[in-house]
């Protein structure tokens, strides 16, 4: 805890995705009093939250890019620290639905299988763990996919959570600390006075604060009030997914599944969540035939079995993009406010390294060397500190 503190700071956290909910809830264990704002209410199609929308894979090599090597470094940081964290979020706040099968990449012509062939160099060379497997061989673990898939790679460290299932169990566990989430609830401003956040405006009124969270996903970057220097470069990156209803008794897959342009989940509850569309597009609302179309089109390919399976739902969502596609994570040129967004298409994987910066950040007064080359400063002008010079607030 910082030395200007006497005692632990309030918090506000603006925004109830997995970011701002986890954040809140490690707060609120640690003795802080907490409150988190949403606009909505959080796990419903109503906002619609990434976190919602997402599909829960902890992919770090099945979304490796190249270019991304820095980023690479934080996934896997956050992947290392999945199975404490599902132990220690169940146990406050219920099942999640982790997997721990691994993840196929799947080849279906001469080019996928040579793109195969230098993506696993290129990850070998990197130290990531990988298993090449011919069609056979895939088969012999996912019998249902398609004959004409010629070979595949295996990452036995890409595992998957029920997003749907992670929310809830982060309000649980928020609650059971003592923390307060605050529904339809919407932050209109954070107030500053002598360059320190002081507190946030919501729809009900003013509440203070001595450290504000900006954790608002892709609409992090709308609340008034934040110097524009300060406010997070995001922006909405839409996804269309889908879900088809598999016999839970007898599912048509094990493993998390990505083959040319569509991954496929399957959920314990029998659900086969397919995406996603990656579409620039702001925030237009609600899915598409085209999208629709492309994702199943190439969902049957590698598992034609899905084709006499019901369709359940539909549904979109808005990654908060950042330039570099990496999140930002830290603190802004405003003393006491921080920002953890900008987490794009691996918001769900890095739940675990972003709730461990932003609370040694508040709690012990530093940024963690892992979160380093993540700090909001990094698109800007803003001076880059790496540990808090919190001003000591009163309400
Ligand atoms: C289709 C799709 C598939 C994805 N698949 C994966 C995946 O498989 N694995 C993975 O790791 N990541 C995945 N992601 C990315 C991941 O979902 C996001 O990076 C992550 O959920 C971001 O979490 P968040 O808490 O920052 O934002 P969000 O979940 O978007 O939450 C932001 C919250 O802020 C609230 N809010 C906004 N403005 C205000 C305001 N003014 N006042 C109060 N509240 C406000 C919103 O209502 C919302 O609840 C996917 C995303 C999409 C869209």
């Amino acid at each position: 805890m910082p030395a200007s503190y006497s005692k632990k700071p309030a918090v506000a956290v603006v925004g109830g995705g997995v970011c701002g909910l986890g954040i809140a809830w490690r707060l609120a264990a640690a003795g802080c009093e907490v409150d988190v704002f949403d606009r909505a209410e959080v796990g419903t199609p109503a906002s619609p939250a990434a976190s919602w929308a997402a599909a829960g894979m902890l992919a770090a090599q099945a979304e490796y890019e190249p270019g991304e090597d820095g980023l690479l470094g934080l996934c896997r940081e956050s992947q290392r620290r999945w199975p404490a964290f599902v132990r220690d979020l169940e146990a406050a706040g219920g099942a999640i639905g982790y997997r721990d099968e691994g993840t196929l990449v799947v080849a279906l012509t001469r080019d996928d299988t040579t793109r195969l062939h230098h993506e696993a160099e290129r990850q070998r060379a990197h130290g990531l763990e990988i298993q090449s497997l011919s069609g056979a061989e895939a088969r012999h673990l996912e019998p249902w996919l398609a004959p004409a898939v010629q070979a595949a790679l295996r990452y036995p460290g890409d595992h998957q959570v029920d997003n749907r299932m992670v929310v809830p169990a982060l309000v649980r566990a928020l609650a059971a600390a003592g923390g307060r989430l605050h529904q339809n609830a919407a932050i209109t401003r954070i107030d500053t006075v002598g360059g320190t956040a002081r507190s946030v405006q919501t729809s009900h009124g003013r509440h203070p604060a001595d450290v504000v969270v900006l954790a608002a996903g892709a609409w992090s970057n709308q609340i008034d009030g934040v110097p524009e220097r300060d406010r997070p470069p995001v922006r909405p990156v839409k996804g269309q997914m889908l879900a088809i209803r598999m016999n839970p008794a007898a599912p048509l897959l094990n493993h998390v599944v990505w083959a040319p342009g569509v991954y496929l989940v399957p959920r314990r509850d029998g659900r086969l969540v397919i995406g996603a569309t990656v579409e620039e597009r702001g925030f237009e609302p609600g899915t598409t035939a085209g999208g629709m179309l492309g994702l199943l089109h190439a969902a049957w390919r590698a598992l034609p079995g899905i084709q006499e399976l019901a369709i359940l739902d539909s549904w979109w969502g808005f990654r908060p993009g950042s330039p570099d596609d990496a999140p930002l994570l830290g603190p802004s040129s405003v003393a006491n406010l921080l920002v953890a967004t900008g987490h794009h298409r691996n918001g769900i994987l890095l739940l675990p390294v972003t709730v461990d910066a932003i609370c040694s950040l508040i709690l012990d007064g530093t940024l963690p060397g892992f979160a380093v080359p993540f700090h909001p400063a990094r698109f800007g002008d803003a001076p880059c500190r790496t540990s808090t010079s919190m001003a000591s607030a009163g309400h």
